[in-house]
């Protein structure tokens, strides 16, 4: 949450900083800021998005060769032009921004306000700027050394980068539990929240970890530790291309997220899944194959979509690999005082590798001694460097803030984790094992499939836009999939949308329904379909409207809703990487409908750096 963006060097930094901006602005865009430093200290802000702020500042002078920008996903203090970050101390000397949440900002406002410190804004964010700012006084020290006693005394996470009136050249930045990346030019660098805004500009980069204070000048970086002992930088070589964020000519990256997804999951399948002879290479599954198969338990912890991928595996590892799995939401398990025995495995599950919940609680379960397996997409982020060992799912970079591609492609690689280890344990018969490989490689083909026909989604999209309210149910590994395509209507469209299972229906949910409520059933063939179908049946009989997702050429089926979207026939194991994908267009049709923009959904932000 929330994007920050920093320059030093011979170039104006305005524009690299809008750009970068504009390209981080699925973190947060409750409001826009930049600082910049040309004679003087100049601070442009602005409720909302990147574009509100450009536009207020045509025809500006905007010189200056050093600059921080920041878009804002408030914590502390509503969205507005004075909560909107760069915020400046109270000598006017300093800017900064700020990625996290300051916990004990409260007691620390009250000590500066007995000191006689006032403040403009109700963030956290100003509190810690003019904490910094007290004891370079009072210390007579130098910002860095001011910087370090201040986060010694910090609770909560951050990343901050803050600039000097009276040093026109140096940016520090410190970071602990939000991401950084720092660019390095020649005789220049760049900071972002992630490598983004520099991808045009360099293609080294180094990742600062947790704890690690950074002093950035043109031609000079510092990493130092908090303890003031100085740090080797580890540079490498950034892999993404400037085409990987852009929207290649899609109206949103949702669309064209979604419109990947053969190419992703193929990409996630590529180098591991040998369908013809059989085999597949994962080597941190193999590397740790005796701690995953002799795993008493497997615990998954994630948020939000990725959790709905976790109750997915959680159906796939116990019916192939025969482990007792549990599905844990990252936030209320790290909370717990949870029961994890000798040899428990964690599977950490996060798009961005950056979720707040998820990277405490595998810190916590690290501690009591578990074994932890990531699946993260973006590489080198925080939750793959905490874990053991792990698997990346290569969807490239997700923008568009209702996750679709990153979800399959965790499915995708969860099932390919699934199946090693069944082989391993022979928990799996051959023929299975072949069969489900094949299945996997064909779900490529088929999502290619079922994207080709999206106006009859579209269609449905309008006649479905005016309702208030969605029931979505599935059985078995429909189940998860209708909770996730609840969600995204949710996201995208603000409708209130339901995930039930099909049969607890029965026990509340039925009481909702009428001719006003579209139940929408994700229903492909297996051996649930018939409970099902009597399901819909009890849907009808109380007038609710029912649309499904069903299997190709299932006429019977079909013959019972209102309306079907169909899906290529598939093995039920690897079915959702194909049912969501109609209910993901579904919810983006109907947000389009709604005049939303499903880009950045109102509230939200992607990659949730705060608990
Ligand atoms: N806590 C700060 C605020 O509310 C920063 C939030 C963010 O990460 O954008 O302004």
């Amino acid at each position: 949450m929330c994007g920050i963006v920093g320059y030093t060097g011979p170039r104006q930094a305005y524009p690299i900083i809008l750009k970068g901006l504009k390209r981080l602005e699925y973190r947060g865009y409750d409001s826009t800021g930049i600082a910049l430093l040309n004679s003087g200290l100049k601070i442009f802000k602005k409720k909302g998005k990147v574009t509100d702020l450009e536009s207020t500042l045509l025809g500006q002078e905007l010189h200056g060769n050093i600059g921080i920008g920041h878009t804002r996903w408030a914590t502390h203090g509503e969205p507005n032009d004075v909560n909107a970050h760069p915020h400046r101390s109270a000598s006017g000397k300093l800017a900064m921004i700020h990625n996290g949440i300051i916990e004990n900002f409260l007691q620390l406002k009250k000590d500066l306000e007995k000191n006689g410190y006032s403040f403009k804004s109700e963030t956290d964010t100003e509190v810690l700027l003019n904490f910094i700012e007290e004891i370079r006084i009072k210390n007579k020290c130098n910002l860095e050394e001011a910087v370090r006693v201040a986060l010694n005394r910090v609770v909560g996470a951050y990343v901050i980068l803050l600039i000097d009136e009276d040093d026109p050249e140096t940016i520090i930045a410190a970071r602990k539990g939000s991401p950084l990346v720092i660019g390095i030019g020649k005789n220049e660098h760049f900071l972002g929240s992630d490598a983004s805004p520099m991808l045009e500009y360099t293609r080294e980069v180094v990742y600062v970890n947790d704890y690690e204070l950074v002093i950035v000048k043109p031609n000079e970086l510092i990493l130092k530790n908090l303890e003031n002992e100085t740090i080797t930088p580890f540079v490498q070589k950034l892999d993404i291309e400037l085409a990987a964020i852009e929207k290649n000519g899609y109206d949103y990256f949702m669309l064209k997220e979604i419109h990947e997804q053969p190419k992703t999951i193929y990409d996630c399948l590529r180098g591991r899944l040998d369908a013809e002879n059989g085999t597949i290479t994962m080597a941190g599954v193999e590397l740790n194959i005796e701690q995953l198969k002799n795993a008493p338990r497997l615990i998954i912890v994630a948020c939000g979509t990725s959790w709905h991928a976790g109750l997915i595996a959680e159906y796939i590892f116990e019916e192939l690999c025969r482990i007792p799995v549990e599905v844990e939401y990252a936030s209320e398990f790290r909370y717990r005082n949870p029961v994890i025995n000798r040899g428990d495995v964690i599977i950490a599950i996060s798009q961005s590798g950056e979720t707040a919940d998820t990277l405490v609680a595998i810190e916590k379960a690290k501690e009591k001694g578990a074994f932890i397996f990531g699946v993260v997409n973006v590489v080198g982020s925080s939750i793959a460097r905490a874990s053991h060992a792990g698997a990346y799912t290569h969807a490239g970079p997700e923008i568009g803030v209702a996750s679709t591609k990153a979800f399959t492609a965790q499915l995708a690689v969860l099932t390919m984790v699934a199946l090693k280890i069944a082989k391993e344990k022979n928990t799996i018969s051959d023929e299975r094992f072949h069969q489900l490989l094949q299945e996997l490689n064909e779900i490529p083909a088929k999502v290619s499939k079922i994207l080709e026909y999206t106006e009859k989604i579209e269609a449905l999209a309008k006649n479905l836009k005016n309702a208030q309210n969605f029931l979505y149910l599935g059985r078995g590994y429909n189940f998860p999939v209708a909770l996730e395509g609840a969600l995204k209507l949710k996201e995208i469209s603000y409708i209130h949308a339901e995930g039930y299972p099909a049969a607890e229906m029965k026990h509340g949910p039925i009481a909702l329904v009428d001719n006003s409520l579209p139940v929408v059933f994700v229903a492909t063939k297996d051996e649930n379909i018939e409970k099902v179908m009597s399901n819909m049946h009890e849907i009808k009989a109380r007038k609710g409207k029912v649309i499904s997702i069903i299997t190709e050429n299932d006429n019977l089926t079909a013959s019972i809703c209102d309306e079907f979207l169909s899906v290529p026939p598939s093995d039920e194991i690897v079915a959702p990487m194909l049912s969501v994908v109609p209910l993901q267009l579904l919810a983006y049709y109907i947000g389009i409908e709604k005049g939303c923009d499903v880009d950045k959904p109102r509230n939200l932000a992607k990659s949730v750096t705060v608990e």
